[in-house]
């Protein structure tokens, strides 16, 4: 599947970007991996990215868990290897909450996930950020819910690195989730629907 750039959207001195496609053909200088606490790699993005980037991303990530987090990535937090065999220069690995009916901190935990993967960024020097929707596959956070509070974190980042330029890049894998991101873009009055 080829990525496609639906619509772009300045925010301050930075750009929005909405795009459809597979996160691994992303040529954003980092993209982001809906990663689990294990950090060996899963199902869905998470597995694509592995296969993708190769196995000298494994090895990077065996090293992090082994000095770093031998109990495994808490959910929320985030950690940053080379891209390899990406297009991506970098992959910022973060854990989103499994979603358990909304009563278990998700929403702050997959607020923390995306604020923390931003930092990360920042610290590095990257100002060109991809994000899948993090946690609405396998696990179960409701998407309309998950969009939003993608949304509004990194809308408040980007208010506080107003003098900054940065494109943060939305990336989804269906017709449908671009589709509903949209609505979220223009409920929020960012797209206004004539760019
Ligand atoms: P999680 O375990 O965090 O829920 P998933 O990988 O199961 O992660 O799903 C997260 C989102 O990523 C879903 O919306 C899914 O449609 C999307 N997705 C799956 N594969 C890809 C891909 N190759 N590129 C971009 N998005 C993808």
């Amino acid at each position: 599947m080829i990525m496609r750039r639906i619509l772009s959207i300045p925010y301050e001195n930075s750009q929005i970007a909405l795009e459809m496609g597979d996160i691994t053909e992303s040529d954003a200088e980092a993209i982001v991996n809906a990663a689990n606490s294990s950090l060996m790699g899963g199902g869905g993005v998470d597995g694509a990215i592995h296969a993708a980037a190769g196995p000298e991303m494994d090895e990077e990530l065996t090293s992090i868990r082994r000095e770093r987090y031998a109990g495994g990535l808490p959910a929320g937090q985030a950690v940053m290897t080379r891209g390899y065999r990406l297009r991506s220069k970098y992959v910022i690995h973060t854990v989103g909450p499994i979603w358990r009916g909304g009563h278990d901190n998700e929403d702050e935990t997959l607020a923390n996930a995306y604020r923390n993967s931003l930092e990360l960024s920042a610290e590095n020097g990257i100002h060109d950020v991809a994000f899948p929707a993090i946690s609405t596959g396998v696990y179960g956070f409701p998407f309309d819910r998950a969009e939003r509070i993608a949304l509004e974190t990194v809308l408040s980042f980007l208010r506080e690195k107003k003098k900054e330029r940065y494109v943060i890049r939305f990336v989804f894998y269906t017709e449908k989730n671009t589709q509903e991101f949209l609505r979220i873009l223009k409920e929020y009055g960012i797209y206004k629907g004539n760019e």
